[in-house]
């Protein structure tokens, strides 16, 4: 053992990591090709960018280039670049703790799932110790770009641990060297690894060299034309940028030379990660400058709500030494912003027009990005709410429709857009507050996600039209002629009277109205008013949490029950007004308000023993 060996430990993640890797990961082994390689390419893409910036790097005419070499005598694949590579606390922290969040959530999806795909590993930022699936002995052979960079050896049997060695003679950059385990020596074979170049990473910014022999052709693909590129290009490149495992759903490719000169090539996935339960996602739309990589996860270069896209947005009029820190606030930034957030949106909804059974499936999966996008993203909001999709009155049960189609099936005078926000179908199919709008033939949208209020409280109004909840009171509409005799107005405004009377401070009004058909009365929120599902979340967070909600009562004159209120108020006022606080608490329970029931329940009780009569 020379005196310059130093061993360390794996952090106990990492260790629980590796040893997943090692026992769980049986299938896409092969995956670990593409995410050293893809290491390789960003070390060199950083130091491309180092350089731009007008750093001084250590042996700068070293060519930056990928070189793979397969021995099968000795069992090794060797992976070479000349980029950044590693200082000494640069390996400790990158190849022995959690340097990134990454491990922990790899860790929590492979045992949630079960069966996670190894192909997903590069997704966590822990594609490294992949090397372990098909390796028994890694050795990493490193210089860093830095001045006082050393020369430095490291090398892990990826089961507890590492050592970390002086051995002089490196260049810049990292050489890989993976001893291949018994059953792995496929990966020594040259014609397998190169299958391996030609399916994952033909398209990489940066010459692949197997055993001296030039195997990719570098192209930065989105600047390339359109007609160029196979759809079979676009995926491998969607899966490369976007360190992704599915396919992608949508693509947008666009080149524009004002008011801006931008090459933007973007995918919307298959499968979102963040309900998959991964938290978060970071921003995966890298941003270069004439092929060369700024920023990776660039801030403010879309809008938030668009974290869920993938891929790279090039553009030559920005200065390469922008700096991250000051990315945010730049115009320039703001104006690609604009420019790209617009486009995307536009491309959803060409894309939602020409297939609306996949744009069905795509935003079942996505639409939170979307709800999210209209409640922050002010300057979109009007063409994204076009993107929204919903049930409704009009719709067979897990259909969608949008506010256009709504707009467009709405008759001509109606000027407002109804909606009515509940848990599920069944229970708004019920609502006493659907009646009127169903026999007038008016449309009214079911918001059932429970994000949906905050939706369309952002919202307000869409083509004009403001929408509208339909549990509200001062919705306005037409006479509508229903079965029936009604009470006459004289027995209408004595009834209203009686009712006010016995219900008092609990009601702002009582009045009849155009809005009943089945049920003898409803209650009215105002405005402002929460729905119920607003008010049982205030209340989960707050136990004391109370408001007083005043309601309009409107009744239903032609209705058996208070036809029979009105005369019941004269001949028997006692029971009349039994039944009067009754209907209120039926009203008040159908709204979703009320409160406690105890009242009720003894009221119901005394009603029941009245209408079965006394005992003979
Ligand atoms: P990720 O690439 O997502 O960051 P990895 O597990 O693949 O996660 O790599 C961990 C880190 O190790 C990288 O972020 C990088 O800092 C360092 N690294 C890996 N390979 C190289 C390389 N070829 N050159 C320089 N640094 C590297
Ligand atoms: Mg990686």
């Amino acid at each position: 053992m020379s005196d310059t060996k130093e061993s360390h430990l794996f952090q106990a993640e990492i260790k629980q990591l590796l040893d997943l890797v090692v026992h769980s990961l049986y299938t896409d082994k092969e995956i670990f090709l593409r995410e050293l390689i893809s290491n390789a390419s960003d070390a060199m893409e950083k130091l491309r960018h180092i350089e731009a910036t007008e750093k001084i790097v250590h042996d700068p005419t070293l060519p930056l280039e990928i070189h793979l070499t397969t021995d099968e005598e000795a069992g090794t694949l060797t992976i070479a670049d000349h980029g950044v590579g590693m200082t000494r606390e640069e390996l400790v922290s990158h190849l022995g703790t959690i340097a990134h969040s990454g491990t922990k959530a790899f860790l929590q999806a492979a045992k949630e799932s079960g069966g996670t795909p190894a192909s997903m590993i590069g997704q966590f930022g822990v594609g490294f110790y992949s090397a372990f699936m098909v390796a028994d002995k890694v050795t990493v052979l490193t210089r860093s770009w830095r001045a006082d960079g050393e020369e430095l050896q490291w090398t892990s049997d990826g089961v507890s641990g590492y050592e970390i060695d002086d051995i002089p003679g490196q260049t810049r950059g990292v050489k890989l060297v993976l001893h291949l385990k018994e059953d792995q020596r496929e990966y020594a074979k040259e014609s397998r690894i190169k299958q391996l170049i030609e399916t994952y990473s033909n398209f990489v910014g940066f010459p692949i060299l197997l055993n001296g022999t030039r195997i990719n052709e570098v192209e930065a693909l989105w600047l390339k034309h359109k007609n160029e590129i196979s759809v079979e290009q676009y995926q491998a490149f969607y899966q490369f940028a976007g360190k992704a495992f599915d396919e992608p759903a949508y693509r947008l490719h666009f080149s524009a030379d004002a008011p801006l000169a931008i090459n933007a090539l973007v995918f919307a996935p298959t499968e979102n990660p963040e309900r998959m339960g991964f938290g978060k996602v970071e921003g995966g739309v890298a941003l270069y400058c004439k092929k060369v990589m700024i920023d990776s996860e660039p801030k403010g270069l879309l809008p938030e709500w668009l974290r869920f896209m993938k891929g790279v947005v090039d553009s030559a009029d920005l200065p390469l030494n922008i700096s991250r820190e000051t990315m945010q606030d730049s115009a320039l930034v703001r104006k690609l912003n604009n420019v790209i957030s617009k486009r995307i949106i536009r491309m959803f909804e060409k894309e939602a027009e020409a297939d609306p059974e996949k744009y069905r499936g795509f935003y079942l999966k996505f639409d939170r990005f979307f709800k999210e996008g209209i409640a922050t993203d002010y300057a979109n909001r009007e063409t994204l709410a076009k993107l929204l999709r919903f049930e409704s009155s009009l719709t067979d049960p897990g259909a969608l429709c949008g506010f256009t189609d709504y707009v467009a099936r709405a008759k001509g005078e109606q000027k407002e857009i109804y909606y009515l926000v509940g848990a599920s179908r069944e229970s708004l199919e019920s609502s006493p507050y659907l009646e009127a709008f169903k026999a007038r033939g008016l449309e009214v949208i079911y918001f059932m996600d429970v994000v949906d209020e905050y939706v369309v409280d952002s919202l307000r109004e869409f083509d004009g039209k403001k929408l509208v909840s339909i549990r509200h009171a001062g919705v306005e509409m037409d006479d509508h002629a229903t079965e029936g005799e009604a009470l006459d107005d004289a027995q209408t405004e004595s009834l209203c009277g009686f009712l006010k009377e016995e219900l008092g401070e609990k009601v702002v009004s009582v009045a009849s109205g155009k809005r009943l058909v089945d049920s003898p009365v409803i209650a009215l929120v105002p405005a402002d008013a929460m729905s119920p599902q607003m008010r049982q979340m205030m209340k989960a967070m707050d136990e004391n949490y109370k408001d007083e909600v005043k309601v309009e009562l409107e009744i239903n004159p032609r209705h058996p029950l208070v036809k029979k209120l009105a005369t019941a108020k004269d001949a028997n006022p006692e029971l009349a007004k039994l039944v009067a606080r009754q209907l209120f608490d039926n009203a008040l329970i159908a709204a979703g308000l009320l409160e406690d029931a105890r009242d009720t329940i003894s009221r119901m009780n005394t009603l029941m023993e009245s209408a079965l009569g006394h005992p003979k």
